[in-house]
C-alpha cells in the first residue's frame, strides 16, 4: 500500500482493537509537535459503531471538561469524532502522555456521567451547537462506561 498523506489511511483498520493510540506526530520545530490520538471506542467491523447520537454527546462533554483538566486541559488542541462513529480524535501538545490522558477521561468520567438528561450536556443548544437535538443518553453513558471501565482501565 502507498502511504498516504492522512495517517489513519495507513492504518490497517481490519487488526485495529479498542484502545488509545498515538497515531501521529505533527512537528512545529525542535520543542513542539501536536500528537493525534485515536480514541477507539469500537474495533472495526467487530463491533456495532456509535449511533450519531452518542458520539455528539461525547463529543461536547469531552471537547469541555478536557480542557478544564489540571493536567493536560492546556495542552488539548482538538477533540473530534470519528466520521466512521468507532471513536475519537484527540490532538494535544506534545507535553502529555497516554497515562495522563486516561486519568483526564476517568476524571471526566467519574465526575459527570452517567448523565441523567440533555441538560448535563454543555453546549447542547441552537447558539452554541449545529444540531442540539441530536443526542443520546443512554448511548453515551453506556459508550463511556464500557470505554472507561473496561477498555482503558
Ligand atoms: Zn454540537
Amino acid at each position: 500500500m502507498t502511504k498516504s498523506v492522512v495517517s489513519s489511511f495507513d492504518v490497517d483498520h481490519r487488526r485495529l482493537k479498542e484502545g488509545l493510540y498515538l497515531r501521529s506526530t505533527y512537528k512545529i520545530d525542535d520543542s513542539r509537535c501536536v500528537l493525534s490520538w485515536d480514541l477507539r471506542f469500537c474495533a472495526p467491523m467487530t463491533h456495532h459503531p456509535l449511533s450519531s447520537g452518542t458520539v455528539h454527546t461525547i463529543e461536547h462533554l469531552m471537547a469541555y471538561y478536557l480542557r478544564l483538566d489540571e493536567q493536560i486541559g492546556t495542552s488539548i488542541v482538538s477533540f473530534c469524532p470519528m466520521g466512521c462513529l468507532t471513536g475519537f480524535y484527540l490532538s494535544t501538545m506534545n507535553d502529555v502522555t497516554a497515562e495522563q490522558i486516561k486519568e483526564a477521561l476517568r476524571k471526566v468520567y467519574d465526575k459527570v456521567f452517567p448523565l441523567k438528561g440533555k441538560e448535563d450536556i454543555v453546549g447542547l443548544n441552537e447558539i452554541q451547537c449545529g444540531n442540539p437535538a441530536l443526542y443520546d443518553i443512554d448511548g453515551a453513558n453506556e459508550a463511556m462506561r464500557k470505554y472507561v471501565e473496561e477498555t482503558i482501565k
